[in-house]
């Protein structure tokens, strides 16, 4: 959809409302109280009915707007700029794009979407041949390191761990400027540490049993092989990076220099997850981008946020 097609589409908050409840009385209400079906729809208090026990459901509970006090105009304006450019907009952007004067409740609306990304990536497991690596995110040192000397290197305090896996399968015939491989799905996950077993129980979570891997030589990766069909494990050199490994990489060095373009690395580290959330949602979603703002507005409707607000200063949140 184009911002012209957005405008005619949805002129106002009565007509954006209108798209949310189209697609809820698609996923159906479930009363919370006696788990009837059926609904009367009331319109003054944008609200469903009980038939039954006649109890109310609002039209955001149970969506990613729940809690949230914005205009549903204001979610939709947001899917749309989210879903309309391969890249991102910082927080503060769309503030002014929304006219709106708060950072604090545009910032939260963002990571509830993001956050319903990631959960909607969730539900499926990366299968067939997978490249498997990890990385390291520059971050704003956490609070309670503030005051220790800075470390160096891959063990600093300004970096963060990410576990990147994408489906990578050799193409039958090699295209001319292309990789060797073509890519299916991404998934990247920030992670505590690179213990084996804390790589072992991502891994487990997110690839399917009888997934063939391809990862570096590193006692990180030592009991990954229990898990899958395969376990290919080899010391890569960088100028082999490309022919092994050519998809992590890709998709690596491609989400640092959005990072680094849109939110300048001023990302905490507990919030990383939300962006690399959206990075990886487009990414697996790169054939359709025509669907884009719809397959959101039905994710955003069919979870509800775990996110917990916090306030920052705004130069801290992205
Ligand atoms: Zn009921």
């Amino acid at each position: 959809m184009n911002l012209l097609q957005f405008i005619q589409e949805f002129p106002d908050e009565n007509a954006c409302l209108q798209k949310f409840k189209e697609e809820r009385d698609k996923i159906g209400i479930v009363c919370k109280r006696c788990n009837c079906k059926d609904h009367y729809w009331l319109a003054n208090k944008s609200s469903y009915e009980c038939k039954k026990c006649h109890s109310r459901t609002s039209l955001r509970s149970g969506t990613v707007m729940e809690n949230s006090k914005l205009p549903f105009r204001y979610w939709l304006i947001t899917i749309h700029l989210l879903t309309s450019t391969r890249k991102s907009f910082s927080t503060e952007e769309l503030r002014r794009q929304l006219g709106h004067k708060r950072y604090q409740p545009i910032w939260e609306m963002v990571c509830k979407l993001r956050e319903v990304m990631g959960k909607r990536d969730d539900k499926y497991k990366l299968a067939g041949q997978i490249e498997l690596d990890d990385a390291f995110f520059t971050s704003e040192v956490p609070e309670d390191q503030k005051d220790k000397p800075l470390k160096r290197g891959r063990g600093s305090q300004s970096k963060t761990k990410v576990l990147v896996m994408c489906e990578s399968t050799p193409r039958d015939t090699p295209k001319k400027g292309r990789k060797d491989k073509k890519a299916g799905h991404l998934k990247m996950k920030v992670i505590p540490d690179l213990n084996s077993g804390t790589i072992t129980s991502v891994v487990k979570e997110r690839v399917d049993g009888d997934s063939d891997l391809t990862t570096d030589d590193s006692t990180s990766y030592v009991e990954l092989e229990q898990l899958v069909n395969s376990h290919t494990s080899q010391v890569v050199k960088p100028e082999e990076v490309e022919k092994v490994l050519p998809w992590v990489h890709t998709a690596i060095s491609n989400v640092k220099r959005l990072l680094l373009d849109v939110h300048h690395n001023k990302l905490k580290p507990e919030y990383l997850q939300y962006y690399l959330n959206e990075f990886c949602y487009k990414f697996n979603r790169r054939f359709f981008p025509d669907k884009l703002f719809d397959r959101l507005v039905i994710a955003a409707v069919s979870y509800s946020p775990d996110f917990k607000s916090k306030i920052y200063n705004r130069s801290y949140c992205g």
